[in-house]
């Protein structure tokens, strides 16, 4: 069996339970009422891609810590919420797809200007799950042209239309130059209208109230604590309920941090890094990549712990080794 990235192995049973639990995160916008699953059928090869078949979530935040995210843009309002954000000093991100771009290149240049993070969100929002190979790259790539013109030097994170990713689109990914992309990134909080939580697409689309919708949103996050919530800007009272919903959150102590300080974010982010061009990483035949100085894997060879420094392989106690940023036994 080959190695597995800690961030997999702790998100494997979170991202089946999402799904299956959530009939919201198949349809993030349209209130599609498709089939999806967040959980792969691979038979584990990409595991250790940078886009994992594995969806990143945000349960492992601290405690009243969230991050923001909108989908569906760029809108006619994405800039004037960038700007709303940014004078309260809130980083997000937008997922955005590249067929709503002409004509809002103002909001692109809004959303980056301000700080916040430009994400892809393919070109057409379609499901990636029912496409080719070719043509799941096609949507990544299409919309990557407009996120590289903006935030030439990443990051370059992904999330699939109503979560639809599995192991098949991951490695259509993972065996192209979009490999440079981590995720597919999901959502904690905004996945499913109920009585007591909230999307925020399916509010407008079943006439709940602006001010009901953006109470059943406070009521997600205060039950769940923490995580990434989902809304679309795309939506203009999703931006109005955005500035009821602020205050409050603000006034009760919560904290809102980058979707790529998020620890699983954040960690497929540095092996994502570290592949690529990381200073002082270690190549490692176990595992078939590089990993970043500091990391400590366990041979294939002789079974035995080393502990990568500087560009090499030093031997380590493995668990004993309190120099082990992080530890890929076999
Ligand atoms: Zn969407």
């Amino acid at each position: 069996m080959m190695p597995t990235r800690r961030f997999l192995l702790a998100l494997v049973a979170l991202s089946t339970a999402a799904c299956a639990s959530l009939a919201g995160c198949a349809a993030d916008t349209d209130g599609e009422d498709e089939e999806v699953s967040a959980d792969g059928s691979g038979d584990g090869t990409s595991e250790d891609a940078i886009v994992s078949e594995r969806q990143l979530m945000g349960n492992e935040l601290p405690e009243k810590h969230i991050a923001l995210t909108y989908d569906d843009g760029p809108g006619p309002r994405t800039a004037e919420l960038a700007e709303f954000l940014a004078e309260k000093g809130i980083p997000a991100a937008f997922f955005i797809n590249g067929k709503n771009v002409p004509g809002h290149q103002r909001a692109i240049d809004a959303v980056v200007g301000r700080g916040h993070l430009l994400a892809n969100h393919t070109q057409h929002h379609l499901q990636l799950t029912k496409l080719s190979a070719e043509k799941v790259v096609k949507e990544v790539a299409d919309t990557d042209a407009t996120l590289v013109a903006a935030q030439p030097a990443g990051p370059f994170l992904i999330r699939a239309p109503f979560g639809a990713w599995n192991g098949n689109t991951a490695r259509a990914v993972n065996g192209t130059t979009m490999n440079k992309y981590v995720g597919s990134v999901f959502w904690d909080v905004g996945g499913q209208l109920t009585s007591t939580a909230a999307a925020d697409w399916d509010c407008w689309g079943k006439g709940v109230s602006i001010q009901r919708c953006g109470e059943l949103y406070l009521n997600e996050i205060r039950t769940k604590k923490r995580g990434i919530v989902l809304m679309h800007d795309i939506h203009g009272k999703s931006v109005d309920m955005t500035k009821q919903i602020i205050p409050t959150l603000i006034a009760e102590g919560y904290k809102f941090v980058k979707l790529t300080d998020v620890p699983s974010v954040k960690r497929a982010l540095g092996a994502a890094s570290a592949e690529t061009s990381g200073e002082g990483a270690c190549s490692s035949a176990t595992l078939g990549r590089s990993v970043p100085e500091d990391t400590c894997v366990q041979s294939r060879g002789d079974q035995k712990w080393y502990r990568c420094v500087d560009g090499d392989w030093a031997a380590s106690a493995g668990a004993a080794d309190t120099k082990c940023t992080q530890r890929i036994g076999l």
